[in-house]
């Protein structure tokens, strides 16, 4: 059977909306709890698109449901990138368990060159199996580029952010 959001609502909250104004972090206007989204039917398209990794996923149980967890999960370039969006009201939601081990079970991906962000507000911190990355406060609209390099024989996990790439026009 499908799930459905249900009471969750959480991309309301944690989901920066260009078209509404509407930061990261920040309850959405329209949002009415126990009722959802105010103007569903006229909902900007940015809304209307998104669907969060647990909503789309068999796998994720319901303790993984958004406002459960107090984070939420979507991929992007075409797959190769899961941020891990979370509640800047609990910071640390993302290092409880059950979430952690799998969080940096899925990081394993990270030697095909998948890239596992956790953001709290603007800070990034990326995941590698065996080291977390915190990089602090960034520019989200600055490039971050992560992998792995040799250094001496070994492959080393490395994550930083491109500052003197220009912000891409919105
Ligand atoms: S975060 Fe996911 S489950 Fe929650 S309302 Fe948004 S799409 Fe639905
Ligand atoms: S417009 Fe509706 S769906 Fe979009 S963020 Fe606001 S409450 Fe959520």
């Amino acid at each position: 059977m499908g799930k459905s959001c249900g009471e969750c609502g959480m991309c309301c909250k944690l989901l920066a909306i260009q078209a509404l104004d509407k930061p990261a972090g920040a309850w959405c206007g329209h949002f009415k709890r126990a009722a959802g989204c105010g103007v569903y039917a006229d909902r900007p398209p940015a809304c209307r698109g998104f669907i969060c990794l647990w909503l789309d996923s068999e796998k994720l149980d319901d303790a993984w449901r958004p406002d459960r967890a107090k984070f939420l999960m979507y991929t992007e370039k075409d797959g190769q990138r899961l941020n891990v969006i979370v509640d800047p009201a609990q910071p640390g939601a993302w290092k409880r368990e059950p979430y952690y081990r799998r969080i940096k079970a899925m990081s394993q991906r990270a030697v095909e060159g998948y890239e596992l962000v956790v953001c709290i507000g603007d800070r990034r911190i990326v995941v590698f199996p065996h080291e977390d990355v915190d990089l602090g406060l960034v520019n989200p609209e600055h490039k971050l580029v992560s992998g792995y390099a040799q250094k001496n024989g070994t492959m080393v996990p490395y994550a930083m952010i491109l500052s003197d790439v220009a912000p891409q026009a919105s």
